[in-house]
């Protein structure tokens, strides 16, 4: 075996978000999702990419109506957004929370008959939005248990599919059926915008779209469409190269053995910590696609670089726009949603602002 290292060590992976790709990417989608109007769901830090940059752009670009999952986030997007963003809590509120809930001009998602009947009771005059499970059976109030009187401000009807990424599935259209018909039970006494299509949903159909769609994956970049661009890059860079005889092992547990004419190893500064965790994975050095070999470790992942000219130092894409989010959830069986989020906080962020990279 034999090594050579000694590279510039200190930078940390990089994360590299492209706003510029991310504008495009929710144009696209209003236009697709057109006429209704288009929410960006920024849940779970922007699926990884950063809540309040993404959602600063986002509302540069025209977006007006954003999604998170709990209160400290839309309480965190309010003060930097301002009072104009429309901003949806689609946990809904703890009976503690109600009071900053529509002090601060959030809109809570209520999600069962106590979240119903709470709001209704002290905070009848702020709007909350109706979330009816029509067969997912996650969030959401049983079709059977939707009250006969709405007694708050009814903001908009909500439901969620479960099966929008498979246009195949018989599910799509029963949550529909049933949509209609629990939107037909409240009657016209309570008409409000109904909101069902999550990017899956926007995609199956004008049927899916109503007034408003709630776009998450789709503006990042997660899905395959020709519409939609990539938004991330991961860059980080090779720490050593090493040559393998035949039979030599790498890593830990020996899972990978250097085949016959051995083997050249690049040691590269990313590992699972980073939440890039995916053996079989891949990633790009010299332009060249490379298989990662051997155990993720902590810190490090070993790549295949058998016949390649590498040096320590020399920079490697772990995403970029030839090896795209989607096609590593592809290539690895992850889906985009698991590899965004598990972007760990140690990837250092940069936004590119102006043009294209
Ligand atoms: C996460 C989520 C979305 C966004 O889904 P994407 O597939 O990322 O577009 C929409 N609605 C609800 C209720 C969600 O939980």
């Amino acid at each position: 075996m034999a090594s050579s290292g000694g590279g510039g060590l200190g930078a940390q992976p990089l994360l590299r978000v492209s706003l510029p790709m991310l504008a495009e990417n929710y144009a696209a989608l209003c236009d697709l999702a057109g006429p209704a109007r288009l929410g960006a769901v920024v849940k779970s830090d922007a699926y990884g990419l950063g809540l309040l940059p993404v959602a600063e752009h986002l509302a540069r670009s025209g977006c007006d109506l954003f999604l998170v999952a709990w209160l400290d986030e839309g309480i965190a997007l309010r003060e930097r957004l301002g009072p104009d963003a429309e901003i949806w809590i689609m946990h809904g509120v703890e009976p503690g929370g109600q009071d900053e809930c529509s002090a601060r001009g959030l809109i809570p998602v209520l999600n069962d008959p106590d979240q119903i009947a709470r709001w209704s009771s002290s905070h009848a005059d702020h709007p909350a939005v109706l979330n009816i499970d029509t067969g997912m059976n996650r969030l959401g109030v049983d079709p059977g248990q939707l009250p006969g009187v709405i007694a708050f401000r009814l903001h908009a009807l909500m439901s969620h599919l479960a099966s929008s990424g498979r246009p195949d599935s018989a599910q799509n259209a029963e949550q529909l059926a049933r949509l209609h018909r629990a939107a037909g039970r409240l009657g016209s006494a309570h008409r409000a915008p109904i909101s069902l299509a999550n990017t899956g949903g926007v995609l199956l159909g004008a049927d899916y779209r109503f007034d408003i769609c709630r776009c998450g994956i789709g503006l990042y970049g997660g899905i395959l469409h020709e519409r939609i661009a990539p938004v991330v890059e991961l860059h980080t860079q090779v720490l050593q190269v090493r040559r393998l005889r035949a039979g030599e092992s790498v890593g830990y547990n020996a899972r990978w053995c250097a085949p016959a004419g051995g083997a050249q190893i690049a040691v590269i500064a990313a590992g699972y910590a980073d939440g890039w965790l995916f053996d079989g994975g891949w990633a790009r050095v010299g332009g060249v696609r490379v298989p990662m070999v051997g155990e993720v470790s902590m810190d490090l992942i070993t790549l295949d670089v058998t016949g390649l000219e590498v040096q320590p130092g020399d920079p490697v894409a772990l995403a970029d726009a030839q090896l795209t989010v989607p096609e590593l959830s592809r290539l690895t069986g992850r889906s985009s949603y698991d590899i965004l989020t598990g972007i760990g906080a140690r990837f250092r962020r940069e936004y590119v602002l102006g043009a294209e990279p």
